[in-house]
């Protein structure tokens, strides 16, 4: 069966997770599913494109509508991943991308066990407030709020199936390195109608 694989994609803010899944979806086969959030949009970010933006009552009314394949709170704001978009594109064949949080990626792999994680870290804790901070977008409080997560985001890496470390400049390298991962898992004997010889059958 041709059906397309769940790659669900997460990692601290500043890890540089846009630009290897930018990267990642110069492949065809990719599609990035685009989430719904409760938080404002930032200089440069469009609805529809980075984000669906949406109020907090929307918010819950999808969730009560069971729209949302998963959804979790992260620094006072609401994310979730519209469900729809998620199962007909795997059912077209396509390798549908989530850029989603770890308590995000925990509740998708307990509902569909054939989704892949992959966690992306950063090289160090200090390389990442660096970037952080270069990024200029967020405040200090918002910063220092950031780290706190990142941190506790790092203790759920052994929940993943797989971590890769996206080095300064480095996204062309990470990107390639998923790409490797999702043909590997293609060719997974559990993924496959492998045929087993039955027991005790050889002479
Ligand atoms: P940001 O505000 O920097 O765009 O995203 C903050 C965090 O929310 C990131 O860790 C990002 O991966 C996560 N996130 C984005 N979309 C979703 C989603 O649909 N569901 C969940 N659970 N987390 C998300």
């Amino acid at each position: 069966m041709n059906k397309g694989l769940l790659l669900v994609i997460s990692g601290p803010a500043g890890v540089g997770k846009g630009t290897v899944i930018k990267k990642l979806l110069e492949n065809k086969d990719y599609v990035f599913s685009v989430s719904a959030t409760t938080r404002s949009p930032r200089t440069g970010e469009e609805d529809g494109i980075n984000y669906y933006f949406v109020t907090k009552n929307e918010f819950q009314r999808k969730i009560r509508a069971n729209e949302m394949l998963e959804y979790a709170e992260y620094v006072g704001n609401f994310y979730g991943t519209p469900r729809s978009f998620v199962m007909s594109k795997l059912g077209e064949g396509k390798n549908v991308v989530l850029e989603i949080d770890t308590a995000g990626a925990l509740q998708v792999k307990s509902q569909m066990p054939d989704a892949v994680l992959v966690f992306i870290g950063p090289p160090s804790m200090e390389n990442l407030e660096e970037r952080l901070r270069g990024r200029g977008t967020e405040d200090e409080s918002v910063i220092e709020r950031r780290m706190k997560t990142a941190k506790k985001e790092l203790g759920f890496i052994n929940k993943y199936d797989y971590c890769v470390i996206n080095d300064d400049s480095a996204w062309e390298k990470t990107a390639r390195e998923i790409e490797a991962i999702v043909l590997a898992e293609k060719h997974s004997v559990k993924r496959k109608n492998v045929i087993i010889p039955e027991k005790n059958n050889r002479q």
